[in-house]
């Protein structure tokens, strides 16, 4: 099937541009969000295949609204775009900084996703993929195990938004189910990216992490719904 048609948020640079050339490779048409028009027509351009530019800043409703009007048809949507303003624990962490790392992280996924509804129910076989994080499980946050050190309260507010973005990822999972989509939320590990400079020694190649999203956006109709994974397959505890 050549007619598959891919929305990737945050697609102009990181994990979701290397998402976006996979799909694309994959034969979708690609379309790669980028709040900035000329950075994600570059992007385009090195992304190749059939990628078109889709002006989306994710927290502006005219954005998200002029954006959705340019799309009829959505196979996949990919919910990348995410930030991190704060490596501090909750106390250390204003109530804006919270605010702000949910506008984009959280609120932003429930206004494209809703957004872009109609042109999924568009398609016989919807995917959503939320880019979430490890760092949102509170399995992970409270229990040792080998990706993270127990006991860590830092980074408070883009952990508690990834938490946040996993329950609605069940949340969609369960309300879509009977329409056939698959909702589905990815921890792509550690990756050397603008997000996480600090992974720049110890991150993997986003590259792999993309692919773990694309696994997630080409399920077959037997597939998982409402679940989270790791970008190597396994099942990541909430
Ligand atoms: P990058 O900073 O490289 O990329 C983030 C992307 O999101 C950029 O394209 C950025 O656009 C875009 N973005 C941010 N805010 C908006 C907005 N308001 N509207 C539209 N686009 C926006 O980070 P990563 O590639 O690392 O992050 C991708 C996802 O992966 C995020 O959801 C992140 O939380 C998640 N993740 C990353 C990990 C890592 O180790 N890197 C680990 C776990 C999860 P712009 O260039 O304009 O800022």
């Amino acid at each position: 099937m050549n007619d598959r048609t891919a929305l990737v948020t945050g697609a102009n640079k990181g994990i979701g541009k290397h998402i976006a050339s996979q799909l694309a490779a994959a034969g979708f048409t690609v379309y790669v969000g980028s709040r900035d028009a000329r950075r994600g027509q570059q992007a385009v351009g090195e992304i190749g295949g059939d990628a078109r530019l889709l002006v989306l800043d994710v927290t502006d409703a005219g954005s998200v609204t002029a954006a959705a009007a340019q799309v009829d048809r959505l196979d996949v949507l990919v919910n990348n775009a995410g930030i991190s303003v704060s490596l501090a624990p909750p106390t250390g962490t204003d109530v804006e900084e919270f605010r702000r790392t949910y506008e984009t992280n959280v609120f932003a996924v429930v206004a494209v996703t809703n957004a872009f509804l109609p042109a999924l129910r568009r398609s016989a076989h919807p995917r959503i993929v939320n880019i979430s994080s490890g760092t949102g499980s509170l399995t992970w946050s409270t229990t040792p195990n080998p990706q993270f050190p127990s006991g860590s309260a830092g980074a408070a507010a883009y952990r508690s938004s990834k938490a946040a973005l996993n329950a609605l990822t069940v949340f969609y999972a369960q309300e879509l189910a009977e329409e056939g989509f698959k909702v589905n939320a990815l921890a792509p590990g550690v990756r050397a990216t603008d997000l996480n400079p600090r992974a720049s020694s110890v991150g993997g190649d986003p590259a792999e992490a993309a692919r773990g999203a694309v696994r997630l956006a080409l399920l077959p109709d037997d597939g998982p719904n409402g679940a989270f994974f790791s970008w190597d397959e396994t099942p990541v505890p909430w």
